[in-house]
């Protein structure tokens, strides 16, 4: 497709072309298995440790085990994967301990795996937010006892782009006993993560969101962490993930996390400048609209607007006529006709919550296309209200 402006970032991104040409010669050319005694996969294995280090360089994960190989980066199938391995290796790991303390912002990899656990029997709580999307903090010192096993809390939310202070969540998990993880799809490569101090057991990351191939991911484990494979099979993962790995998206990982590393300071910059130019355009622009989440910390890339009285599919929908992709809510709750949990935790009105559109940038993103949004936005928004049975010009 030509000519796409592509404001959904957070859903997926597009290969880097670098990384593209790091992991084509996996397909053809260099496609033994990577398990195998002979020197045509062994030499893939190589390549595959070069990637886990590439990981552990950006989460600053350094810990070698004795072959130098960064031991505390786990191949995934991508962040779900990751989310759920991390639950279940802490419930096993700590038996006696029933309860688990999340947040009412996870994504659903996290919030309809605990859900789960609770029809098992499981105690559950949920750390609610405020208007902001900022955690209940004094709710989260009650609930963490002598009985969690784990608390989980991501580092950022895809919906509005908060950044958590996951640190501060890991020392109180730490404080009662229990082990910590943090859903980081969406944070790594955005934002600097640096593991180094060792408050953070678990990690989940995924390919798709930094520039990597789709369905790859990592958990990170912290050396010391009891870990239990939630997938069973071969001994592929020094026996922590049966399956044959998936060489040419480990090795697009690797490379995307180099780059990623590499590139980080200056991408921010430009994102947020970006995303500020995009968020005072339409503010100035067009009345009655909110920008969600918590100005004082969030993610560079993420802007989450609210227009009053209209509904978000339809702003998508003539937004796609100019052939802007953008996204109401979640892309995996896109479809769905309740607003996103996220939005309806803050407790965004109905009205509000309904016109939400999510646009999420990328370095791929120019200023000539936050302009194209901003000089198509407004008629729509327009057009819209003058059709919907809820405006009223005030
Ligand atoms: N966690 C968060 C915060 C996400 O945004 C996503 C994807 O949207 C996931 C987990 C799931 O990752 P994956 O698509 O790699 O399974």
């Amino acid at each position: 497709m030509k000519n796409v402006i592509y404001f959904d970032n957070n859903a997926t991104t597009r290969v880097d072309p670098e990384v593209f040409e790091a992991m084509k010669p996996f397909f053809c050319e260099r496609y033994g298995n990577a398990s195998s005694i002979h020197s045509f996969g062994g030499s893939v294995m190589a390549e595959v440790e070069n990637a886990r280090r590439q990981v552990a360089e950006l989460l600053k994960a350094d810990f070698r085990d004795k072959d130098n190989c960064a031991s505390e980066i786990l191949f995934t199938s991508g962040g779900t994967e990751s989310d759920n391995a991390a639950l279940a290796a802490a419930l096993a790991a700590l038996p006696e301990r029933k309860k688990i303390v999340t947040t009412c912002v996870e994504h659903p990899a996290i919030l309809t795996t605990v859900r789960e656990y609770a029809r098992a029997g499981y105690e559950v709580k949920l750390i609610p937010v405020d208007g902001s999307g900022r955690l209940d903090w004094n709710f989260a010192e009650k609930e963490i006892d002598s009985n969690t096993a784990i608390v989980s809390c991501m580092w950022a939310n895809n919906e509005i782009g908060n950044v958590y202070d996951v640190k501060r969540m890991a020392r109180l998990a730490h404080q009662q006993g229990a082990l910590f993880h943090t859903d980081a799809v969406q944070a790594v490569g955005k934002v600097p993560v640096d593991l180094s101090d060792g408050e953070i057991d678990f990690l989940s990351l995924s390919g798709h969101k930094l520039h990597g191939a789709k369905g790859i991911g990592v958990l990170y484990i912290r050396r010391g962490v009891r870990f239990k494979p939630l997938i069973t099979g071969g001994h592929q993962e020094r026996g922590r993930r049966g399956g044959t790995e998936n060489v040419p998206a480990i090795i697009a990982l690797g490379k995307a996390c180099e780059i990623a590393r590499k590139g980080m300071d200056q991408e921010v910059a430009a994102l947020s400048a970006l995303r500020d130019q995009l968020e005072s355009g339409i503010v100035q622009a067009i009345p009655r609209v909110h920008v969600n989440g918590d100005k004082a910390s969030r993610l560079p890339n993420t802007s989450s607007v609210s227009f009053e009285c209209i509904e978000g599919e339809a702003i998508l929908s003539m937004l796609n006529c100019y052939g802007i992709c953008a996204s109401s809510g979640s892309a995996c709750t896109t479809g769905s006709l309740e607003p996103s949990h996220v939005l309806r935790a803050m407790g965004v009105p109905y009205t509000s919550a309904h016109g939400t559109i999510r646009f999420s940038l990328s370095k791929f993103n120019t200023q000539q296309e936050v302009e194209k949004v901003l000089e198509v936005l407004p008629d729509i928004i327009r057009t819209l209200r003058s059709i919907s049975p809820f405006w009223e010009e005030k």
